[in-house]
């Protein structure tokens, strides 16, 4: 099955609304209107209305970092789907491991955010993966496992294609330490056999599985030659158009 890779951007809590115009900006222009790699952008809250507006007409796609599940309410601090929708937001990243382990979010968080994304068609980018203490105590196959099931509790088969998973080993987020090819490869190709009994072979043959933890120009084209790495989701080195663009070259492949 030939997926197309998508690159994403996760910005954190960086740049102001116009540093991220000047970032985005460069970033339109160097990924031009090439169409073999998916790109995502993700600014914080506060900069999607500027980005939005430079990415326009673009082939760059817009995300957000988190949500709210309800569409409005008194929710102090929060952003729902409908909002995120309103500044043509196509992607969420959701339950990333800083969501889960600063902000206590929980499985059952993450699949009541992914339900309300899709119902709002908004692409989930379903973060997973162990601690290290976790993957020394040989429990990453059954974490990946219970985050996966559980945040796709209740999902279509029809909406299922659609969600993107995002495999991040906790011990290599912004931690320079990347897991090695076997290492990642192992955990995609579980993760793929995982959706395919859950969602069935056509579907999970769809669906896009990204590698995220200190992915950088020099580690990438290993790890995106991977049969089941479909893609990266990228923090430190997407604060940068340089570096962005140049993962963004590739997860094209050799020329
Ligand atoms: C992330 O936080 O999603 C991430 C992958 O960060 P970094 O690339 O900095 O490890």
């Amino acid at each position: 099955m030939n997926r197309k890779k998508l690159i994403a951007g996760n910005w954190k809590m960086n740049k102001t609304s116009a540093e991220a115009v000047a970032l985005a900006r460069e970033i339109v222009q160097g990924a031009g209107t090439r169409t073999d790699v998916e790109v995502v952008v993700c600014p914080p809250f506060t900069a999607l209305e500027s980005v939005a507006a430079v990415v326009d007409g673009s082939q760059v796609r817009l995300g957000a970092q988190n949500m709210h599940f309800e569409p409005s309410g008194a929710f102090t601090g929060e952003v729902s789907a409908p909002m995120l929708r309103a500044f043509f937001a196509t992607h969420v990243i959701l339950g990333h491991s800083e969501r889960r382990n600063l902000f206590g979010e929980t499985d059952e968080l993450v699949n009541r955010k992914v339900l309300s994304a899709l119902k709002n068609q908004l692409r989930p980018i379903v973060c997973v993966g162990e601690s290290l203490a976790e993957r020394e105590a040989s429990l990453t196959l059954k974490v990946v496992q219970t985050q996966t099931e559980r945040a796709l509790e209740g999902v279509s088969k029809e909406l299922a294609a659609g969600i993107i998973i995002a495999y991040e080993p906790v011990w290599a987020i912004g931690t320079g330490k990347v897991a090695t090819t076997e290492q990642a490869q192992e955990v995609h190709g579980f993760i793929r056999g995982l959706l395919t009994k859950l969602q069935g072979e056509a579907v999970s043959q769809r669906m896009r599985i990204l590698y995220g933890g200190s992915m950088k120009p020099a580690n990438a084209p290993e790890l995106l030659a991977q049969k089941d790495i479909d893609g990266g989701l990228i923090g430190g080195a997407s604060l940068e158009a340089r570096s962005f663009l140049e993962l963004v070259k590739a997860a094209a492949g050799p020329a």
